[in-house]
């Protein structure tokens, strides 16, 4: 796993220590002597971890650690804190400013190649939802807040068997975590597949069953596969830990469990998980909006242009036809003169399933300009344009158009142009532009074929949204 560390410590002979240990492991390292350096070199380097030293002059790694999850531009990056000080209480203070693991000075080898293999794997996951989301954001759809700092009533589902469990429960119910118990593998799995949680929690060793081929399914089941695992495990089960981590299990502790340190790792998950969730959503949430018509449902004209010039490219190295029915019903301003608005839109909303009906599933629907909508036929060439277009002016032509009480005859005017090979997009819309020009020009409800000329200069139908 290629990856950029940060190595954050204000003594040197540290810095060189972490570095020779990394490595090994082939991970690129860059270093800073202090909490400044850090925040500077975060930024301007994003690196996929760092590893943070507490006791720093100036500025600890406590305060760089919650200025660097207070920034949405650097908050997804995991943060393991160094500290020489193996003082629980530390340890809870840095998962509570949102650091996401720990190491204790010396550090152990096999240690921090654990730890920095499952928190990369859990980067890499957020890093293509990130990815995703700026191009959304590029698109101008989404808006900024990313950070999630509420993670009350979140679902836990607790897989132990030990005397422990009921303690466990009731530290996480405490904390106004919704907690669900199972007391065996069986149970444990039917419940993680089957309910949605936003985090699960694995005792490493129960009496019946194997926990790591739970872990295992937990982790490639549908319904389970975002979800954080937590595990809990004997100091001494390294071998397990290991092959846990490898599965894919997300972060460990050991017995036995102390509550502060439980309560801040699930927080740590849970508060990711959310991340993440946050980050899936407003991708879809951007995409939708990005793409698509807010009154019609169907494709929006930047969606269109992108859409066909990618067909036409296709089309250079595939051969494969395409061709372009436009349509632009027949006198709408008067609908709206006479009937209002509200009744244009309704034609407008209805005209979308009969468009729907005379065409293929596969074929895109989108909306042009305010009563004006393209469909692309991928595969077909202008003959069967033709045909397509001619059913579908009938179709229009033959449905009632129903808004309040009044029912509405509406008919429409259709050009058709086949698109060639590596043309653009808008050249190719001009000619089917052109061609409706002339369906409106011979007297309108008719479909007309392009003859390969250009748009005349008093185009009328392309109306922008
Ligand atoms: P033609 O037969 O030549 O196409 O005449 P037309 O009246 O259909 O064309 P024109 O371009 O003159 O008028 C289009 C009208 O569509 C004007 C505009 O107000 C209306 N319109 C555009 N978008 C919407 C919309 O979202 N809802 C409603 N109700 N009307 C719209
Ligand atoms: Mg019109
Ligand atoms: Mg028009």
């Amino acid at each position: 796993m290629p990856a950029r560390i940060l190595v954050v410590d204000d003594v040197e002979v540290n810095r060189r220590l972490l570095e020779a240990k990394l490595s090994v492991e082939y991970y690129e390292i860059i270093t800073a002597e202090n909490g400044a350096e850090a925040l500077e070199r975060a930024k301007a380097e994003q690196p996929d971890l760092i590893l943070l030293d507490i006791m720093m002059p100036e500025m600890d790694g406590f305060e760089v650690c919650q200025r660097l999850k207070a920034d949405p531009a650097l908050t997804h990056i995991p943060v393991v804190m160094v500290t020489a000080l193996s003082e629980q209480s530390d340890k809870i203070r840095g998962l509570e400013v949102g650091a996401d693991d720990f190491l204790t000075k010396p550090v152990d080898d096999w240690a921090l190649r654990s730890r920095i293999r499952s928190l990369l794997r859990l980067k890499m996951a957020s890093d293509e939802l990130l990815r995703r989301r700026q191009t959304g954001a590029q698109l101008g759809v989404v808006d900024d807040s990313l950070l999630v700092r509420e993670v009350t009533g979140a679902r836990v589902l607790v897989i132990d068997d030990s005397p422990s469990k009921g303690k466990i429960r009731d530290t996480l119910e405490a904390q106004g975590y919704e907690v669900q118990l199972a007391e065996d593998v069986a149970a444990g799995l039917e419940l993680g597949t089957k309910r949605s949680f936003d985090l699960v929690l694995v005792r490493l060793r129960l009496s019946s069953g194997d926990p790591l081929r739970l872990c295992a399914q937990l982790r490639t089941s549908d319904g389970s596969r975002s979800v954080p695992i937590l595990v809990i495990a004997d100091a001494e089960d390294r071998e397990r830990i290991e092959k846990a981590i490898e599965i894919g299990i997300n972060d460990y502790f050991t017995s036995p469990v102390d509550p502060s340190e439980l309560i801040a790792r699930v927080r740590t998950q849970v508060r990711r998980k959310k991340y993440n969730d946050k980050l899936k959503a407003d991708y879809e949430h951007g995409l939708v909006a990005a793409l698509k018509d807010g009154l019609t449902g169907v494709y929006n004209r930047r969606y269109l242009d992108t859409h066909l010039d990618s067909q036409l490219k296709d089309q250079a190295s595939s051969g494969r036809e395409i061709t372009v029915v436009m349509l632009d019903i027949d006198h709408f301003k008067q609908i709206n003169d006479t009937h209002g608005h509200m009744a244009g839109d309704d034609v407008l909303r209805g005209l979308v399933p009969v468009v729907r009906e005379s065409v293929r599933d596969f074929d895109t629907v989108a909306r042009y300009g305010g009563e004006e909508f393209v469909v692309v036929l991928s595969g077909d060439g202008l003959d069967v344009g033709q045909k397509v277009a001619e059913r579908l002016r009938g179709a229009v032509a033959s449905t009632p158009f129903v808004s309040g009480d009044t029912s509405l005859e509406v008919t429409v005017s259709i050009g058709v142009a086949a698109g060639r090979p590596g043309e653009h997009a808008t050249d190719l819309l001009s000619r089917a532009d052109a061609a409706l020009y002339r369906a409106k020009e011979a007297g309108r409800n008719r479909v007309v074929a392009d003859d390969g000329q250009a748009e005349p200069l008093a185009a009328t139908s392309s109306s922008v949204l």
